[in-house]
Parts: C-alpha cells; sequence; structure tokens
C-alpha cells in the first residue's frame, strides 16, 4: 500500500494501515501544516455540532456519534501510543478540553498537547505564581509582555524573569534556541513558563504555545518523517477504476491501494488560484458540498475579504474515504483520500488535527482491507 504525504494524516493512515497487516510505504515531499501546528492538537469540541453540518468530512463518514466517538478513541490513543514510542509524550483525550497560552500570551484551545505543554493549562495555573522566561538576545519575544497578557487576559500572577544566552547569534531569533537546554531560573516557588524549544525542563515548569516556525510542530514532524520516502509523487498510472503506480521524477511506486493524504495549500494538495486545483488526480474541489467552480468569479473575490472561503474548499469523498470528481463519481476504488486535502470543515477551527487523525485513521484502515 501506498500513503502520499507526510503529515499527520499520512502517518494516522500508515499506522492504521500497519495494524491491518498492510506493507505501507509513505511518500512525503516536504514538511506540511503539520510542522508548524502551535503545539495543541485541536481533535473535536462537540460531535454532535459537527453532525449537524452535512459536509463536514466527519459527518460524510456516515457514522453516528457513537462510532465516531469508538473510531476517535482508538485513532487518538494509538497515535499517542505511536508518538510515545518515537520519544513524543502526549496528554489528553479527544473528550478532554484545555486552554494553553501561546508565546504572547493568548489562549489556545486544545484536546491533546505535549507533556511539556501540559502542565502550563491555564485553569491549572490560577492562583500560582507563574515566572515567563526571557532571552534578552531573542528579538520576536518579550517575556514582559507574554506575562501582562497572562495577567490581564487571565488573571494569572505572571511576572517576567530574563536570562541572559550569551552565545546566541548576533539579532538572534526563538528559532535560535531550538534544542538547546532550558536556562535555570532564579524564581523559587512560581511555575516556569519558557518559549518553545528548549530541552530538559525543569520540575514544575512548561512550554508556551509557538507561532510559525514552531519548535512543537518540528518535533512531531521529526518523530512522524522518520520512516517515510523522500519522493514527490507527480503522476500516476491508472487502468479502468484502478490506480496502478504513482511515480515520482526517478522512481515508481506499486501497489494495491493508495491513500492521498497531501494536505491543503502548505503541504501542497491543494493550488490556489482563479480556481482552486487538486493537483494530482484534478479531483472536484467542493465549497459546502457544492463544486466551487460553480460558485464563479465571486468565490475569487471572497477569499481576498475572507480567507476562510478559500480554507473550507476541498476533496470531497464518499463514506469510504474515496474522493469524488466534480460530477460526485468515484473515478478509482482504491484511492482513498484523508487529512486537510479535505474541505467542508474549518481547517483552522475545532478540528485542525481531528479531521486529519480520524480521516487518516479510516483510510489507511480501509485500503488496508481493500489491499
Ligand atoms: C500555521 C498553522 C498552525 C496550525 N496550528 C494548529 C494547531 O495548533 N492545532 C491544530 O489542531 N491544528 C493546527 N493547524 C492545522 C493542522 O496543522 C493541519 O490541519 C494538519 O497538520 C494537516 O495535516 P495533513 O497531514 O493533512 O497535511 P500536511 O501536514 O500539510 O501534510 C501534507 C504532506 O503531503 C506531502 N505532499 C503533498 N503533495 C505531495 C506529492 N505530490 N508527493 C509527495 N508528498 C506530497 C507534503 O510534503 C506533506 O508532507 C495549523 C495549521 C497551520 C497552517
Amino acid at each position: 500500500m501506498v500513503v502520499i504525504g507526510g503529515g499527520i494524516a499520512g502517518y494516522t493512515a500508515a499506522l492504521a494501515a500497519r495494524r491491518h497487516g498492510a506493507d505501507v510505504t509513505l511518500i512525503a515531499r516536504a514538511p506540511g501544516a503539520t510542522a508548524l501546528y502551535a503545539g495543541g492538537m485541536e481533535i473535536v469540541d462537540d460531535l454532535d455540532t459537527v453532525l449537524r453540518s452535512p459536509n463536514h468530512p466527519l459527518t460524510r463518514l456516515g457514522m453516528d456519534a457513537v462510532g465516531l466517538a469508538t473510531e476517535l478513541d482508538a485513532a487518538v490513543s494509538t497515535l499517542q501510543l505511536a508518538l510515545g514510542k518515537e520519544g513524543l509524550r502526549f496528554e489528553g483525550t479527544w473528550r478532554s478540553r484545555g486552554l494553553y497560552a501561546d508565546i504572547h500570551g493568548l489562549a489556545r484551545p486544545a484536546n491533546v498537547v505535549p507533556d511539556t505543554v501540559a502542565r502550563g493549562e491555564l485553569g491549572a495555573l490560577s492562583g500560582k505564581r507563574v515566572a515567563v522566561i526571557g532571552v534578552p538576545q531573542v528579538g520576536d519575544y518579550d517575556a514582559a509582555s507574554t506575562a501582562q497578557a497572562l495577567k490581564e487576559l487571565h488573571g494569572i500572577e505572571a511576572f517576567a524573569e530574563d536570562i541572559s544566552i550569551s552565545d546566541l547569534p548576533v539579532a538572534a531569533s526563538l528559532t535560535d534556541l531550538y534544542g538547546r537546554r532550558a536556562p535555570a531560573p532564579k524564581a523559587r516557588g512560581a511555575a516556569i513558563a519558557y518559549p518553545p524549544g528548549f530541552t530538559s525542563l525543569p520540575d514544575d515548569s512548561f512550554e508556551l504555545l509557538a507561532s510559525p516556525p514552531s519548535p512543537h510542530g518540528w518535533r512531531l514532524q521529526q518523530a512522524i518523517g522518520l520512516g517515510a520516502v523522500g519522493a514527490e509523487i507527480t503522476s500516476f498510472e491508472t487502468a479502468a477504476d484502478t490506480v496502478i503506480a504513482a511515480h515520482s521524477a526517478t522512481r515508481g511506486f506499486r501497489a494495491d491501494a493508495f491513500v492521498l493524504a497531501t494536505g491543503r495549500h502548505i503541504g501542497g494538495g491543494l493550488q490556489a488560484g482563479r480556481v482552486t486545483a487538486e493537483r494530482l488526480f484534478g479531483l472536484g474541489i467542493f465549497r459546502d458540498g457544492v463544486p466551487a467552480a460553480q460558485s464563479g468569479a465571486r468565490l475569487h473575490l471572497l477569499k481576498y475579504l475572507d480567507p476562510a472561503e478559500e480554507m473550507r474548499l476541498g476533496v470531497k469523498t464518499d463514506k469510504r474515504l474515496h474522493p469524488l470528481l466534480e460530477d460526485g463519481t468515484a473515478p478509482y476504488a482504491n484511492l482513498y483520500a484523508a487529512g486537510a486535502v479535505l474541505g467542508g470543515y474549518d481547517y483552522a477551527g475545532p478540528c485542525g488535527f481531528g479531521v486529519p487523525i480520524l480521516t487518516g485513521w479510516l483510510a489507511g484502515r480501509y485500503a488496508a482491507k481493500s489491499a
């Protein structure tokens, strides 16, 4: 079986397929959106709300809330176990939800977070003193304003503590902290908030969520990318309703079943333009269940006013995750689609990781069974 895409959807698809006995080749061109996530996985907020949206990719799976919950339990716990084996420990479940501060002190909701972030859940910090560590040599982060935001927005007794790191390059940025040992703070009796990227954090400390480029995303991407073959798929060989092989410039990958987990614009699965296109198969691009091409020029203008318009566009599938052409037919019986290449949901919303994880999980299983 072949999975195209090295983000969280492709990784979860490969994981599920291997559990069902498939021999999987995972192909990735480059890091995609997964490598940029802020550090908190938003899986799902409320399943009943999701199920009221007929074009949401999870609704289109044709399961009820109990079925979706059962699959989410299995997918998220298996994923956490697999990431733990790669050295990345996560806490939380899709049923739990917390609020975590980013480097600007703004709160973001998340269901599953790295264990280094979990200790900074804002509710749990209430009543505690929090020292926000700053590094004066770093120009794109200001601990004093983060501490002020934590105080003003979340009522947390936060204060900044600057620690100088003398061997940083001139005009250093947060990325220069990545992989360094966390400097020891002077503050005593307080929880310690570090900008993301340090290693060996002391007890009672936590990492803030990131803005891109994200140390949390980079750690995750490195863990999930270990077994991937680096190649860009540019074409396919097909016969009647079957995909036979995927081709890069130099290699062919033959398989019985294929999972398309190529992501949205950042991953490269969709190409924005006057008309958004799916790059590899010319699949239909839908908006609210209707072919986007039917929206004419108006959609093209709308997306300049509100990027969310463009971000809801994407591929649509049948219940078994076979992607559809614009006329609503599924062209290939052994092709499955998963992750952010799918449309019909708010990519930057409460299912940011939930759609890639669950559709990846099911696409991997369906593909393995069909293979
Ligand atoms: C800046 C940013 C911050 C975000 N923060 C959060 C967050 O904090 N919480 C949250 O829940 N969600 C967040 N999201 C959303 C979330 O990151 C994405 O929905 C999710 O990572 C998508 O995963 P994916 O595997 O579908 O796609 P991607 O991670 O984009 O992976 C697509 C993969 O396909 C590969 N690919 C594409 N075309 C080809 C080809 N032709 N050949 C070979 N490989 C190919 C790419 O190289 C890449 O490896 C964020 C998104 C962005 C952009």
